[in-house]
């Protein structure tokens, strides 16, 4: 036979790349030598069986046994996607990235041509791609104007095991979505965790297991409690680097911030060693980190120095490096037992960030990290018996511990009338469920039929939650509309407001120049003209202490949002005249739902869920009597932050179906504005 009969077979054979037509370069050559190393190869005919026998399969295998890279890639080389495209879903943005990145080199194609990827505010594919790396929200988002995801044969959906709430809800709309397209085939990777739920959700997919080559990994704990596990962190990886044979170190850690502190003291440490040990690169990791620092921690570890010592890296991340993100060479992994978790409260209505105990199934893939190419090492910076008893065994999935408004609105456009009927591999309780159509209802994004309203079609069209997406849309009305568009970006975004140790000073100075007393929303607001006004120079930003790349990324997301209000039809109005008070009504107009009442001397609380909240220490305003709020922050003590004080008149004027109060607890509070009311109804 002259003609081979898979495309997969020509492009192992000859030296010209299909997808491009030109000669392989020697990269390709050597990167292929590594692919055909990875666990995964020799699962691959399996692999295709399944696959052709099946409309769905379900792939199990070790982290970085090389689902992600590989799979999807397979599939296109072989034709499976039939002419549409390949989709493979990451709950994380940098891993959509980078992930992407590493794949068109392996195929010896340009970023963004065949190979590309979309996340949210950032769409890096074009018209040739026939990969699509996306976040799980992204995919969703289309699937809101192309309900059956028409141009895509397959679909991957990868890390699964982390039970991301789009995840979730993608599950149940291609379960939908595989009745009416016979076509359509789907692949669940996952790690390997919980796999039975998904084999009971998906009944007749078959299950195909990778076997990891997982190296034993030697477990220390602390003997007492840590009391700074910021500080033990650097102790610790000060010691493996100067007593430990080499090997690269993996932190993980909880956010930005610390990330960033801890990165700069262990480098002020390591300084101190001289060249009596090795040369240590320290990289951080976590999601806002631009692509280009992001690849670092690829780079290779630093060379010997001068006395012969070899270098090594040692790596900070969040939890991407968990299971989305495999780093070559880590032989020693600290954990200090923390991440960041969403939880939601619906009697609060607030969703929060909140640094949490890990499971130990995250504790377990953490360590597992250490031992990916030889015997390693896992420091925990708790005790024995704090894993033992105080962690839980697993986390529960994103659903449970989430805010619904936002993806009850989009099963809405998605046409799902009857939510208690939506098949969720783990359903939300009611009482979440209930909160999320009385918000959608309270915005008036659903009518009193329950029934979608031309304003909550505009909501959905933002990648925005509701309440912010409301501000945009409302922001002719109050002709503050470039002062939205700041504000959304500026709130989308991480604090900007940096205050190093030893220049706290310094920043608080120059922070004051955009505190408004009225409002830190108005002091957002500010921040962001400044850097606008300034030519969105990186150096104005340094030198008044907001953070360049937040900064930079928010004026992305700014730019994004315009396109998309130009293309609603929305105008941008905005007229300096009252423009405080119009900000603030604005945002009453999204946020009525979070305001508080300063009931004595400093002592606030929400309305109708009667909770006593104090003012976050970082805000300008002076203890108004009323005030609406961003965030919620639960810490040892409950603050809100983000405040802007506001006319409690407002609330009456602007969000009267909220403020029905025969709901409402009795406070101080509701009887002030009992008697707006019934001043109002006197004077008619
Ligand atoms: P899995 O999805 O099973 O966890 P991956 O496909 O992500 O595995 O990883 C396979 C291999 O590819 C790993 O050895 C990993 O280190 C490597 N790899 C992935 N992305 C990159 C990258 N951007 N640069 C270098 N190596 C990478
Ligand atoms: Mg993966």
């Amino acid at each position: 036979r002259l003609r081979s009969r898979s495309p997969a077979r020509k492009t192992i054979n000859q030296s010209i790349n299909p997808f491009t037509n030109k000669q392989y370069s020697n990269k390709y050559r050597k990167l292929r030598e590594e692919r055909e190393k990875l666990p995964i190869f020799d699962a691959l005919p399996q692999f295709d069986k399944m696959f052709n026998k099946n409309q769905v399969v379900i792939l199990q295998g070790e982290t970085g046994s090389g689902k992600t890279t590989q799979i999807p890639q397979y599939i296109l080389e072989k034709g499976y996607a039939k002419g549409k495209l390949v989709a493979c879903t990451q709950p994380r943005r940098v891993a959509a990235m980078s992930v992407a990145k590493r794949v068109a080199e392996e195929m010896d194609v340009e970023l963004g041509q065949q190979v590309g990827y979309s996340i949210r505010f950032e769409e890096c594919a074009g018209p040739n791609t026939l990969l699509k790396y996306l976040t799980d929200g992204m995919l969703l988002r289309e699937a809101m104007t192309d309900p059956t995801l028409d141009k895509y044969g397959v679909i991957i959906l990868d890390e699964a095991h982390e039970r991301t709430l789009s995840t979730d809800i993608l599950f149940g709309l291609l379960k939908e979505v595989l009745q009416k397209r016979k076509d359509l085939k789907v692949v669940v990777m996952s790690a390997t965790l919980d796999t039975e739920k998904f084999l009971g959700y998906f009944k007749n997919a078959p299950l195909l297991t990778v076997p990891g080559r997982l190296y034993p990994v030697e477990l220390f704990y602390t003997e007492f409690p840590e009391e700074d596990y910021l500080w033990a962190t650097v102790r610790t990886v000060m010691q493996i680097h100067a007593f430990e044979e080499p090997g690269d170190i993996l932190v993980f850690l909880t956010g930005e911030e610390e990330i960033e502190s801890t990165c700069d003291s262990i480098r002020k440490e390591a300084a101190r060693y001289k060249d009596n040990v090795g040369k240590l690169s320290v990289i951080p990791l976590y999601s806002s980190l631009p692509p280009a620092m992001q690849q670092k921690i690829f780079e290779p570890a630093p060379e010997v120095n001068s006395n012969g010592i070899p270098g090594r890296k040692c790596i900070l991340s969040t939890n991407i490096a968990e299971t989305s993100l495999t780093i070559d060479g880590i032989v020693f992994v600290i954990d200090s037992g923390l991440s960041k978790q969403k939880c939601y409260n619906p009697r609060m209505r607030v969703e929060s960030l909140l640094v949490s105990p890990i499971s130990r199934a995250s504790a377990k893939q953490r360590a597992g990290r250490a031992g990916r190419t030889r015997p390693g090492k896992c420091y925990r910076l708790y005790t024995e018996k704090s894993y033992k008893r105080e962690l839980v065994e697993s986390t529960a999935p994103e659903i449970l511990r989430s805010n619904l408004a936002n993806v009850v609105l989009q099963l809405k456009i998605l046409g799902i009338e009857n939510l208690v009927d939506f098949d969720f591999i783990d359903p939300p309780s009611p009482e979440t469920m209930m909160r999320a159509l009385e918000t959608l209802h309270y915005l008036r994004a659903l009518d009193d039929e329950g029934e979608l309203t031309e304003e909550g079609r505009l909501m959905s069209e933002f990648p925005l939650d509701p309440e912010l997406s409301k501000l945009l849309i409302i922001s002719p009305k109050y002709s503050c509309g470039e002062e939205m568009l700041n504000l959304v970006a500026m709130l989308t975004s991480p604090n900007p407001f940096l205050r190093p140790r030893d220049h706290e000073d310094a920043a608080d100075k120059a922070k004051s120049k955009f505190v408004n007393k009225d409002g830190d929303h108005i002091t957002l607001i500010n921040a962001y003209q400044g850097f606008e006004n300034e030519g969105r120079q990186p150096y104005w930003c340094s030198k008044n202490f907001l953070n360049p790349r937040t900064m930079r990324g928010a004026a992305e997301i700014r730019d994004q949002l315009v396109v998309k209000m130009n293309k609603l039809d929305i105008p941008i109005i905005s007229n300096k005249h009252n423009i405080s008070e119009n900000i603030r009504k604005c945002i009453i107009s999204g946020f009525f739902m979070q305001v508080v009442h300063k009931e004595k001397a400093n002592f606030y609380m929400t309305l109708k869920e009667k909770q006593h909240v104090a003012l976050h220490p970082s805000t300008g305003v002076m203890r108004p009597d009323w005030a609406v709020y961003h965030e919620y922050v639960l810490t040892s003590k409950k603050y809100i932050r983000i405040v802007s004080s506001i006319n409690p008149e407002w609330l009456i004027e602007i969000a009267p179906q909220y403020f029905d109060l025969s709901h409402f607890p009795d406070t101080n509070g509701k009887k002030l504005l009992q008697e707006i009311i019934d001043g109002k109804n006197t004077q008619k």
